[in-house]
This record gives structure tokens, C-alpha cells and sequence, in this order.
């Protein structure tokens, strides 16, 4: 068999990449390795529950996010983020502190000490570094804004977000438009106040899914792909043939294409451009992307004493908690749990307790259920319950990943037809690797279209 494009990996990178470019008229294939398309993102609705998976929400203020949610005609089942759920909560000395939603919310609450509320009020007169080398989140933090806001605030943000460590993971990488606020204002305060006067929106601020929970958004796509998404089919090998490229799928056969787009989680990836470019293989195989479990649990609404009026609660790392955090399922989007009732996720692992991710699914509920007793006021088991466990759960990107990045990037020009696509690029939320693939799909159409003979059937889109 044969197409123009082969995409290997049907998680949201591969199947959107796949999408610009069927809408190209490009023969495309997707080969997907798991029974089902959408990698990641897996909805699932049990007992009246919906349960993430994998991601809970997506940032609209990512530019493309809304149009792709038109585009597959998932507007009418948008969810926006209940007004419940504006509040934050972060755990200090084993207890919830609310933050209040408005930006001044860290400076009304009790959560920081009034020694730290005052340095990071003095943000804005302490010097620019003289040197360039490359820091980790928690240095950058700790020299802006002093060492308890970045112990407090910030590395529950790693932890929570990115499931990583602030003191490993690369500012530069991580928070690329902070960064540069330091070079271009001289402040990350100044900068955000200059954002938030050109009306910009800040992070966090327009979370939303729809009504089947973001799983949708795979099974949107993969009906529209329709037969070229080929579910249950691994790629073993990639080789460079007569000018174009052959795919060994083991049992299910080899696929001739002129392109090749490799979307799958970076140490797959570092496997399957091995034959092509050594380069972007070690590249790829020293991203790192630790265990992460979810665990899911339902609750009569009687058995809290906690209103839950937030987003949910984050832990810094010093507080020696087993859960990174958990979100407030329920209280963020209707339609999560029955009614009188409430859903809980809680995350375990990411470079913090990677080991523990992988426990037996019983002792990661009990671990959750220990927690929510002390924090939450749980009485009583739940009614529901499900874990999810990923082997491989978020990409660090840890010191020197620009530098990695550069080489993946460079490998389309080294092994021209050859591109890699992912959640290691530019960001792991699922908007900002729809924002990559369809790029990607872009620089392939300009790379196919560059050949002669190798014109889509129907041009546009
Ligand atoms: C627990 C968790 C919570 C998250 N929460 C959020 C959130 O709230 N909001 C948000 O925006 N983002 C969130 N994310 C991040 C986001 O979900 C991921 O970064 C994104 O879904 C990755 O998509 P992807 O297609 O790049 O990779 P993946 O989803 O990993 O897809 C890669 C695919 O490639 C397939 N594959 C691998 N090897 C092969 C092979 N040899 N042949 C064929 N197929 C292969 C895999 O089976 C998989 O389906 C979360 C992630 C996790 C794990």
C-alpha cells in the first residue's frame, strides 16, 4: 500500500497533522498502535461519571484552539469552566488555603508569609542576570521573586502542570513568554501588567472542554479521517526506499509514502528516526516523560464537609504529600458527576514520586482516599472509582531541551520528507500541540508540493 503521507502515532498530534493535510487532498495514513485512537486523551463515562483519562481542560486562548472545537462541530457541546471553580488551593501545614481568584489572590490569602508577600512585591527593582546560561524554573523564581514563592507557589505548578521537578526542568523551555519578559522589560511584573493592559489573556483564564469530556475531540477526528486511521498497528521501522520512505508495520504489513511524520511520545520516536539520523534520535531518547497515575473517585455530595468551590488544590513539594494535586472534576464542568454527587481526580507521580505512579491501582485509591480525609473532610468510600496509570506520563523538558528541540527540527532538513511531530516541541497542553501539528502539517504540503509528480488530488484548505 501506498499514500503521500504516513503518520505514525494517533494521539491529538497525529491525528490533527493528519487532518490538515487529508483537507489538503493529500492520501494520508494514520498507524496507531493502541485498540483506539486519541492517545491521551480518553474520555470515559461510567455510572454517570466522566472520567479524564488524561487531560481535563483546554486553554481556548490558544490561537487555533476555538476554530479547530468549529471546525469538527464540537461548538455545540462546549463547556466552559463553571464560575464555581475560579477559586485555587494550595496546601500549606496540611491544610487547604484558598487564593481567591481575582490576580492579587496570593497577597489577600495567608498562604504566603508577609516576608514573601513583600519580596515578591519587590520583583520589579531586582537586576537582570549579566550572563546567559541556562536556569531551571526554581532559579529563575527563586531570584525574581524570592526562594518561598518559588518552594510555595512555583513548584507546585511544575509538579501539577508539567509533572516535574522546578529545580530540574528549564525556564526557558518551560515558561518561554516569562522568560522573555524578563529580557524585554526587565520584570516579569511589568511584563504582565503590560499584558494584562493590552487585554491579553492570562494563563488558566479560559479553560473549557465539551459536554463528552476532551476525548471528544480525538473521535471527532477520527471520524472525519474515516479508513486512514488504522488502528492496532505498530510501526516498527522506517527506511528510506526509491526516494520516499517505507513504514515495517510487523504483521500488518510494510506502507510506501513520500512523507513521514512521527508523532508518537519522544522515546518511540528516538527509536524510529534511528535508521535515518543518529542525531535526532539521541535527541529525542534523553527526553525523559516519568509514570503518572490518574486517580479517579465519586462521592456522595453528604460526604464532604469541603464545598469544593475551586479548581481544586495543588502541593508543594516540602508539604511530603503522595498526591501532586487534585481537580475538582465535578465543580469545574456540569455533567461530571450524577446529581448530589461529586468527582475527584487526583495526580500521583511525574518526576517527583515516579515509583509511585506504578503502585497497585488499591494502594493509589487508598493513598487518595488518605488525603481527601484530611483535606477534604471525606467520610466513607466511594461510590465510584478508577485509576489510570501512563507508564509515560508528561515530557520534561529539562535543561538543554531547546537544544534538543533544535536538532529534531533540523532533522526535516537533514533527511528532507522526514518530520517529527509532539507534545516535546512547544508545550505538552493539547491546544499547543494542535497548534504544532498543524504547522507540521503545513511544512509537509510545502515539502510535497515541492516535488514534482506529488501534487495533492484536491488542492486548497
Ligand atoms: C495525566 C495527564 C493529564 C493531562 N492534563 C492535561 C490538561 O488538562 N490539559 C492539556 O491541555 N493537556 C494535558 N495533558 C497533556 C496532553 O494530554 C498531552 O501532551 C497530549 O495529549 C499529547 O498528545 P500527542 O498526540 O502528542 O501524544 P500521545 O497522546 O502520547 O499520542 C502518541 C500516540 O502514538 C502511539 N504510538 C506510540 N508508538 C507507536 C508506534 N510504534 N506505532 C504506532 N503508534 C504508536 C501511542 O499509542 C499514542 O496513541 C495531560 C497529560 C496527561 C498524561
Amino acid at each position: 500500500m501506498s499514500v503521500d503521507v504516513a503518520i505514525v502515532g494517533g494521539g491529538v498530534s497525529g491525528l490533527v497533522t493528519a487532518y490538515g493535510l487529508a483537507r489538503r487532498g493529500y492520501a494520508v495514513a494514520v498507524l496507531e498502535s493502541r485498540v483506539r485512537s486519541g492517545g491521551n486523551a480518553v474520555s470515559e463515562r461510567f455510572g454517570g461519571f466522566l472520567m479524564e483519562h488524561g487531560p481535563n481542560s483546554l486553554n481556548a486562548a490558544t490561537p487555533g484552539m476555538l476554530e479547530i472545537s468549529r471546525d469538527l462541530g464540537l461548538e455545540r457541546q462546549h463547556l466552559s469552566l463553571g464560575k464555581g471553580a475560579r477559586n485555587r488551593y494550595l496546601v500549606r501545614d496540611g491544610a487547604l488555603r484558598r487564593l481567591a481568584a481575582h490576580p492579587f489572590g496570593l497577597f489577600t490569602s495567608d498562604y504566603l508569609s508577609p516576608k514573601s508577600r513583600l519580596r515578591v512585591l519587590a520583583e520589579p527593582f531586582i537586576r537582570t542576570r549579566p550572563n546567559h546560561d541556562e536556569e531551571t524554573v526554581a532559579q529563575f523564581w527563586g531570584r525574581r521573586f524570592g526562594a518561598e514563592f518559588a518552594n510555595r507557589v512555583i513548584d507546585p505548578l511544575a509538579g501539577g502542570l508539567y509533572g516535574g521537578e522546578a529545580e530540574r526542568i528549564s525556564m526557558p523551555a518551560t515558561f518561554p513568554t516569562i522568560h522573555e519578559m524578563e529580557r524585554r522589560y526587565g520584570s516579569v511584573t511589568v511584563g504582565a501588567l503590560r499584558r494584562v493592559l493590552a487585554g491579553e489573556a492570562m494563563a488558566g483564564g479560559k479553560l473549557f472542554s465539551w459536554r463528552d469530556g476532551v476525548g471528544a475531540l480525538p473521535v471527532a477526528l477520527t471520524e472525519r479521517l474515516g479508513a486512514a486511521v488504522r488502528t492496532g498497528v505498530t510501526a516498527r521501522r522506517v527506511m528510506r526506499h526509491a526516494g520516499a520512505f517505507r513504514i515495517d508495520a510487523g504483521g500488518a504489513g510494510v506502507l510506501d509514502a513520500a512523507a513521514v511524520v512521527v508523532a508518537t511520545q519522544a522515546h518511540v520516536a528516538a527509536g524510529l528516526v534511528e535508521t535515518v539520523d543518529a542525531c535526532a534520535a539521541d535527541a529525542a531518547g534523553s527526553i525523559e516523560a516519568p509514570p503518572q497515575a490518574v486517580v479517579f473517585l465519586g462521592y456522595e455530595r453528604g460526604q464532604l464537609d469541603h464545598p469544593l468551590d475551586g479548581l481544586g488544590y495543588l502541593s508543594a513539594k516540602i508539604e511530603g504529600r503522595p498526591l501532586t494535586g487534585a481537580l475538582f472534576c465535578s465543580t469545574m464542568f456540569a455533567n461530571r458527576a450524577p446529581a448530589g454527587h461529586v468527582a475527584l481526580a487526583g495526580y500521583v507521580g511525574g518526576s517527583r514520586h515516579r515509583e509511585l505512579a506504578l503502585r497497585p491501582p488499591a494502594e493509589l485509591m487508598a493513598l487518595a482516599r488518605a488525603e481527601y480525609r484530611d483535606l477534604l473532610g471525606v467520610t466513607g468510600n466511594p461510590v465510584a472509582a478508577r485509576v489510570r496509570q501512563w507508564p509515560r506520563g508528561l515530557p520534561q523538558y529539562s535543561l538543554g531541551h531547546r537544544m534538543r528541540v533544535a536538532v529534531l527540527r533540523g532533522l526535516e532538513g537533514r533527511v528532507p520528507g522526514f518530520f517529527v511531530t509532539g507534545n516535546y516541541f512547544a508545550g505538552p497542553a493539547v491546544p499547543i500541540c494542535i497548534a504544532e501539528a498543524r504547522d507540521t502539517a503545513e511544512r509537509v504540503h510545502r515539502h510535497l508540493a515541492g516535488r514534482a509528480g506529488a501534487m495533492p488530488a484536491v488542492a486548497g484548505g
